[in-house]
């Protein structure tokens, strides 16, 4: 039986998608964002790391497997338990990561067992991967959460370490083919909000996308940045290269989500 490498599954999640959801997170990421929040999803293989407890003032030392194999019967056995939260909610279930698209047959079969199921499904996805993985499982995806990040290649090979082509060639296919999808922003002070990078962020939504969807159909969000990963960072041995960056407020983001307003888009501040 097909199994899949799972480093976390948190239940009654609001952020990733609409109503009440269970996020599954699969490990494996073939992107390397300086900011990314999930350092520990990187890597393709189970890791050991070393958690440290305080308990009365005493500190302990705990081992800790980061990912383990599951099965989709496992996984799904974990869905079915709050499928009444999803139905009261209009909620559902998110596959993210990590990258769920590096795993592709085992998402697949997920996704076939949720719509079996008739629970609602998001991909929260980098979108980088081949056309053809996408092309067999978009049929099965309700929504597609899809990070938008740097328009020029040479930045977004600088900071995410590899080309935006696949992925800004897989965001029009989906697009095209009438999916779901919420573009996400990560606003990184002077990386991603540069004043090159949000034009060019528009003038890519406003011209490909515009020829086969309206811009009012058009959602997005923005992700204001936060260091909340920083002790990840520190545990997990990775140097943290957005760790001196202040992290923005949601307020500090309305000139911006404005300026994607007065293109018509609808625009929301946070996942
Ligand atoms: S694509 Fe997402 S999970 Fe992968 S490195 Fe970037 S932020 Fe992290």
């Amino acid at each position: 039986m097909n199994k899949g490498l799972i480093f976390d599954i948190r239940r009654f999640t609001v952020h990733d998608g609409p109503g009440i959801r269970t996020t599954v997170f699969f490990k494996g990421c073939p992107l390397n964002c300086w900011w990314c929040h999930n350092p520990e999803s990187h890597s393709c293989h189970p890791e050991e790391s070393l958690k440290t407890l305080n308990l009365d003032g005493k500190k302990f030392s705990l081992k800790e497997m980061i990912g383990q194999w599951m099965s989709v019967d496992a996984v799904m056995n974990e869905l079915r338990m709050d499928r009444i939260f999803y139905s009261e909610s209009s909620g559902g279930v998110t596959f993210s990561g990590g990258e769920p698209l590096m795993q592709p047959e085992f998402l697949l079969e997920l996704l076939k067992e949720c719509k079996a199921n008739s629970l609602h499904s998001t991909i929260d996805t980098s979108g980088y991967a081949d056309q053809e993985i996408i092309e067999k499982i978009h049929p099965y995806v309700d929504l597609f959460l899809y990070d938008l990040k740097l328009m020029d290649d040479t930045d977004h090979i600088r900071y995410t370490g590899v080309s935006n082509k696949t992925i800004l060639e897989n965001l029009i296919y989906l697009i095209s083919e009438g999916k779901q999808v919420v573009i996400r922003i990560p606003v990184i002070p002077g990386i991603t909000d540069t004043a090159q990078n949000i034009r060019e962020i528009k003038e890519f939504l406003s011209n490909p996308m515009k020829e086969r969807i309206s811009a009012s159909q058009l959602k997005i969000s923005l992700l204001p940045y936060h260091s909340i990963a920083k002790n990840k960072y520190t545990r997990f041995h990775i140097d943290y290269k957005t760790k001196n960056l202040k992290d923005l407020t949601k307020e500090s983001l309305i000139p911006l989500k404005k300026e994607f307003e007065a293109e018509g888009f609808l625009v929301k501040i946070g996942s």
